[in-house]
């Protein structure tokens, strides 16, 4: 079971069974990077309170979530019908005595689609390497990567939409054939010269499953759909990880968190975390429901998991704007805000606990965004007619 040094490349290989944290090599200068919610955060989310329900995985997470993370498709919480499709995939595969076809594992942040895929490998007894869409820059990574394969070895590219055109193009033909052209040489004379590489599974990971092509869309023979999860089944992720931790936390205090968690277990593992750094500072060690609340209070965690800057897009949209329409961009500004900080961090869990509409003429407060904040739609409406931004 080694672990080779990636310090010095875009990737990293796991031996089957030995699973270390991954590492994701990232480039910093695409213009065009449409990156995940933490380089949206203007305010420095990780250290601030409400980093604590950004889903993205933040500086701290990494090593914590090694020894959290499931092994094995059996401890995977949750996900039922994903878990029971990727087990006939993998299955089938196995009594032919072939690799699986490539699989893409599409959902929102923190739901578990790394963990999957190291389980995908694990499950095969194979070798998985590791890498993401923005360290693929050039076709002579992936190439690198591509002809280092053993046979029925797992490659896991997180955030493969944001893959670079010329190494998507390379990936086309070694998802198919298990073959790359490699150019050498420049201008006139360069030539390609074609490699076979060692059959092998893609596992693709998306938070935007629409921002990738068709041609490479199609080339995936699995696609799994991760939901959100239950507050129940929340609640197993956060009793599991709570024994790992040695923390001893009753029923309750852990339902109390699971419910507050926007239903994605790394923000419940975050947050089992940090009640337990209350417990231990200020309640002796003890973790009890009125502990797990005395905390979540001072991270600013409302009982639905609505955190300090949701409620000031909201309370702003109601007691500034009369409850909309109004422009993202003027929202935005009266929070104080970058617009795609409220549009990609704040919106879609405020949009899904059907709290916020997002409509042609602006965004608007549903009667429960009202009745959350104690406000009557009726009464203290500042403003009640209709703003539209320059960009909408
Ligand atoms: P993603 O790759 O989708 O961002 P990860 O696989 O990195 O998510 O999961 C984040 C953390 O959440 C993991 O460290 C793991 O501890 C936990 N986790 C995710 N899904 C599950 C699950 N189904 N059961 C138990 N823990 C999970």
């Amino acid at each position: 079971m080694t672990v080779a040094d990636s310090s010095d490349g875009p990737d990293a290989t796991v031996g089957s069974g030995a699973i270390p944290e991954p590492e994701f090599a990232e480039s910093t200068g695409s213009s065009e990077d449409t990156g995940r919610s933490e380089r949206t955060r203007s305010t420095a989310g990780a250290a601030s309170a409400e980093g604590q329900l950004d889903p993205s995985r933040l500086p701290g997470d990494a090593e914590v979530e090694a020894s959290l993370r499931p092994r094995t498709l059996s401890e995977f919480v949750g996900q039922v019908r994903v878990r029971e499709q990727l087990e006939l995939v993998l299955s089938a595969a196995k009594l032919r005595g072939a690799v699986p076809d490539h699989i893409l594992l599409a959902g929102p942040p923190g739901l578990g689609k790394t963990s999957l895929a190291m389980i995908i490998a694990a499950e095969l007894g194979a070798a998985i390497r590791l890498t993401s869409g923005p360290a693929l820059e050039r076709a002579g990574d992936l190439a690198a990567m591509l002809s280092n394969l053993v046979e029925g070895d797992v490659l896991f590219i997180d955030e493969i939409h944001r893959i670079a055109r010329p190494a998507e193009e390379m990936l086309y033909l070694a998802m198919e054939d298990f073959r790359v052209d490699v150019m050498v040489g420049k201008g006139p004379g360069a030539t390609s010269i074609p490699l076979e590489i060692a059959p092998f599974t893609l596992v693709g990971a998306t938070t935007r499953s629409g921002q990738l092509t068709s041609p490479l869309r199609d080339r995936f023979g699995f696609t799994a759909h991760m939901e959100f999860y239950s507050p129940a089944e929340l609640l197993k992720v956060i009793i599991r990880s709570a024994g790992i931790l040695g923390i001893a936390l009753p029923p309750d205090a852990g339902a109390e968190i699971a419910k507050r968690s926007r239903g994605t277990p790394r923000i419940a593992n975050r947050l089992l975390r940090r009640v337990r750094d209350f417990a231990e500072v200020r309640a002796g060690g003890v973790a009890n429901l009125a502990v797990a609340r005395a905390a979540l209070k001072v991270y600013d965690v409302d009982e639905l998991g609505l955190d300090r800057l949701d409620r000031a897009v909201l309370t702003a949209l109601c007691k500034s704007f009369g409850g909309g329409p109004v422009g993202l961009t003027t929202l935005a500004v009266a929070v104080g805000e970058e617009p795609t900080t409220v549009e990609e961090v704040c919106e879609p869990f405020l949009v899904r606990l059907g709290m916020l509409a997002r409509t042609p003429r602006g965004r608007i407060a549903t009667p429960l965004a009202w009745s959350h904040l104690g406000l009557d739609p009726r009464s203290g409406v500042a403003f009640t007619g209709v703003l539209f931004d320059d960009d909408e």
